[in-house]
């Protein structure tokens, strides 16, 4: 083999079902071996990592960039920087900008917009009442995934009636794309809120209460019977409840192509630290009470929650700290800190380092269909690497975030693990913990390299497409008697 690039050497690279000591030769964007030291090639620059670990980069598929329309709170450019420096090299970015991404012309705002990211990304394009008739336009655009916001949140997108959501799930099915669903029911939350708003409710607590977890039981047994019979791919956003999990292991004992994120917040964050959080904490579907954690942690162990993802969803400060709960801005940032807090657990043995990266890379890459390029360290796959220290330790700052966001509810956190490097395609755009700034603009669409699996559509004698023509022979009407 001819002098490749670079040549990472003393490090474990780790997958989902192993862990092996071995060296990785990159040449370009692309791994070109993996093995022993002895049989690697020449390289123009060799990368010591001795007692480091070599993890696929993490991929978040529900991300907001909020551009375009809100660069106060992130940019494509901070918020992939934010990405970048916590390990993570593609990304899943949502809809709800301004304008939303709803149009060819939105979607081209945006895919200008992502000129500037560090770390690769797919684009989740809106499925609502108005877009169900343009869904194929949008994905022949560009868009790799869709997502519907059954359950409301910032931006106030309406939520698509059942109607249409059962109609964009037909068109589909049959193209195997995934489409992202908020699963909360949008008339419940409504209505508890406007109630308690009346009655002059504005605590913190006040927006849980709004959210009750039979909204998020209702919203997902509702979608997956839709999947269901449409056979449509669909991705449960923020998993949330102990309660509705039942629904999903049904679900995917019989089949259904269903998978799951929970968040870090949701992990490790409850009600008890609502007091000292207030509005910061605010976000949809609300941190829950601390019964919550555990069975969310035994789902991602049992495989019920496939994934790791982290709605990374900033705001400005002054945003999230109002003394009235409901005009605090719903979310806040994560990406860069998802990596350093899911180790900390790992260390702590609450998982392994390959169930983490089977939740931060595998599963999402094989949902979005980019496995094998990406969510691996092999030959063939994008250099795409997060070069880990498990024994660095360290507190974490909302102040030294990337993200224009400087509001975190894991301010002051001890975390033990951290992504020291991270390398995309082939391309440093983390190093030693610091931003490469000339990286900027070195991400790129996943589109090429999407392959969803063979679609498997359902019951497609009853879509709406087959419904819309008279069949040959069928009377119009009973001929009247005379
Ligand atoms: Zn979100």
């Amino acid at each position: 083999m001819n002098q490749v690039d670079l040549v990472i050497r003393g490090a474990r690279v780790v997958s989902d079902h192993q862990i092996i000591e071995a060296s990785v030769a990159i040449d370009g964007e692309i791994i070109v071996a993996v093995g022993h030291d002895d049989l690697m090639p020449s390289a123009r620059e060799v990368l010591q990592a001795d007692g480091l670990f070599l993890l696929p980069g993490a991929i978040d598929s529900h991300v907001h960039f909020r551009d375009p329309g809100y660069p106060h709170k992130e940019t494509w450019k901070t918020g992939s920087a934010a990405a970048a420096c916590g390990g993570v090299t593609t990304v899943f970015e949502m809809p709800n900008t301004n304008p939303p991404t709803a149009t060819i012309d939105a979607l081209n705002l945006k895919l200008k917009a992502a000129e500037s990211s560090y770390v690769d990304f797919g684009i989740h394009g809106l499925l609502g009442d108005d877009t169900v008739g343009h869904l194929e336009e949008l994905i022949d655009a560009g868009v790799t995934s869709f997502k519907a916001f059954v359950g409301n949140t910032f931006g106030n997108l309406p939520s698509p009636s059942d109607g249409a959501l059962l109609e964009g799930f037909e068109k589909l099915a049959p193209l195997g794309i995934r489409t992202v669903v908020h699963a909360e029911n949008s008339s419940i939350l409504a209505r508890r809120q406007k109630r308690m708003q009346a009655e002059g409710r504005i605590d913190a607590l006040a927006h849980l209460a709004a959210r009750p977890v039979v909204a998020e039981i209702e919203a997902i047994g509702r979608v997956l019977t839709l999947a269901e019979w449409t056979g449509a791919r669909v991705h449960i956003a923020h998993h949330s409840a102990a309660d509705s999990l039942f629904l999903i292991r049904e679900a995917k004992r019989r089949g259904v192509d269903v998978t799951v994120e929970t968040c870090p917040q949701y992990l490790l964050l409850n009600t008890d630290h609502a007091d000292h959080l207030g509005g910061i904490l605010r976000l949809n579907p609300p941190i829950r009470e601390a019964r919550h954690n555990q069975p969310l942690w035994d789902a991602m162990m049992d495989g019920t929650i496939d994934m790791i993802a982290t709605d990374h969803a900033p705001h400005a400060p002054d945003e999230k700290t109002r003394a009235n709960i409901w005009e605090c801005d719903c979310g806040f940032p994560g990406i860069e800190t998802q990596m350093a807090l899911m180790l900390t657990e790992v260390n702590r043995d609450r998982a392994s380092l390959m169930d983490y990266v089977r939740w931060s890379s595998v599963n999402p890459a094989k949902a979005w269909g980019i496995y094998g390029t990406k969510g691996v360290i092999a030959p063939g796959a994008h250099a795409d690497i997060a070069v880990v220290d498990m024994n660095k330790s360290g507190i974490l700052s909302e102040n030294e975030l990337q993200s224009i966001s400087k509001i975190s509810p894991w301010d002051g956190r001890a975390v033990k693990g951290y992504p020291i490097h991270t390398l995309l395609r082939g391309r440093f755009v983390m190093r030693n913990g610091k931003l490469v700034t000339e990286a900027a603009g070195w991400g790129r669409s996943v589109k090429g390299i999407q392959a969803m699996p063979k679609a498997k559509p359902l019951n497609t004698e009853h879509y709406t497409s087959a419904i819309l023509k008279t069949p040959e022979g069928v009377r119009l009407t009973a001929e009247p008697k005379r």
